[in-house]
């Protein structure tokens, strides 16, 4: 457990990540001071929780497995006749609250700290990015700060590139590694030295505990919406499956195709030290997050699609809370500095 006199000095982070991932190392948007005062004897977090590795893994081998049978299912009562405007409602829904829960939430308010905003609301991005099933959120956010740290080189957890073998082979391999494989590969987080600050966050400590039973109400919420709307137990079954299970399918891959496919297809608009692409693709489907090579440029910017025809779904939600004053520091990279990256 840790404590008050055990705990690493508040805001721990590294230097090296500190100036990789482009966050000022003393500006507010990194301390909230009052965010590190906690308690003698208030255990901001038992570490060891954090890391339930066999529990992780048996859980990210159902997530993974058991949606793909799902869709076969669906396709099968679909074809059947079972298929309404409801679950399709249900899917577009859901998959947009939780898409935006990690690219707006996971990735650019607790991963990259590119704007600031009230308690309650990232707490609210945090609940929907947990919905998506794509891990508890301290753990995401510290795997993708190891990612920027050693971007397709040896310690990146998810390469295409580091490590390939060559040919087409070698291409298959690190493509699948990159987008799934990675996951069963256990990779250590190493929580102490990539997201002190996030774990002296009681509420996101809360959030990140609560995992398990957040990812199952993302995925009952849908067939009990289902079921209500129609009165059927059919309905209820059909949103389940439409608004939880496929949802979450359709999503995982759209995400996992930002380490696989923007690293390998795609074009360079910036210098970023890595293979990062720009996808135009993933652009649309990730709300965003497709134009990973001017992410890569530069990680700590609210706006990833950088010029006006470059869809960015998640920066659209970022600049209307900017201008309804419910998100504040947002950070964009200077005109100069846009300029002395372009390759
Ligand atoms: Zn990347
Ligand atoms: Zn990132």
């Amino acid at each position: 457990m840790l404590n008050s006199t055990t705990a690493q000095p508040a805001l721990a982070i590294d230097a090296s990540i500190l100036q990789t991932l482009d966050i000022a190392i003393d500006s507010d948007e990194v301390k909230p001071a009052e965010r590190y005062e906690e308690p003698p004897g208030a255990v901001l977090v038992d570490v060891e929780l954090l890391r339930p590795i066999f529990a992780v893994r048996v859980f990210t081998m159902i997530a993974v497995t058991v949606p793909p049978l799902a869709l076969v299912a669906v396709m099968m009562l679909a074809w059947g006749g079972w298929f309404s405007w409801v679950d399709l409602t249900l899917l577009g829904s859901m998959y947009v609250i939780t898409a935006l829960g990690v690219t707006v939430g996971y990735h650019r308010l607790y991963t990259h700290k590119s704007f600031a905003t009230r308690g309650p609301i990232a707490a609210l991005f945090a609940i929907c990015g947990s919905m998506s099933a794509q891990g508890p959120v301290i753990w995401w956010s510290a795997i993708h700060r190891a990612h920027h740290q050693h971007s397709d080189h040896e310690h990146d957890p998810h390469s295409p590139h580091a490590g390939r073998k060559p040919g087409f082979i070698g291409l298959l391999s690190g493509f699948a590694h990159a987008h799934a494989g990675w996951l069963f590969d256990n990779v250590p987080a190493d929580f102490r030295r990539y997201v002190p600050d996030l774990l002296a966050d009681r509420t996101t400590v809360r959030i990140n505990n609560l995992f398990p039973y957040i990812v199952l109400f993302g995925l009952l919420l849908p067939g009990v919406i289902g079921g209500l709307i129609t009165m059927t137990w059919m309905g209820a079954l059909l949103g389940f499956l439409w608004g939880g299970v496929v949802r979450m399918f359709v999503l995982h891959h759209v995400t996992w195709s930002i380490n696989s496919v923007c690293h390998i297809w795609g074009w360079r608009e910036y210098a970023s030290g890595d293979h990062s692409r720009n996808n135009p693709i993933f652009g649309i489907l990730a709300f965003g997050e497709g134009w990973h090579n001017n992410h890569h440029a530069f990680p700590a910017s609210a706006r990833h699609g950088l010029r006006w025809w470059q869809l960015d779904g998640s920066w659209i939600v970022i600049r209307s809370l900017e201008i309804v004053g419910l998100a504040k520091k947002v950070r964009l990279p200077s005109t100069d500095r846009l300029a002395a990256r372009r390759v």
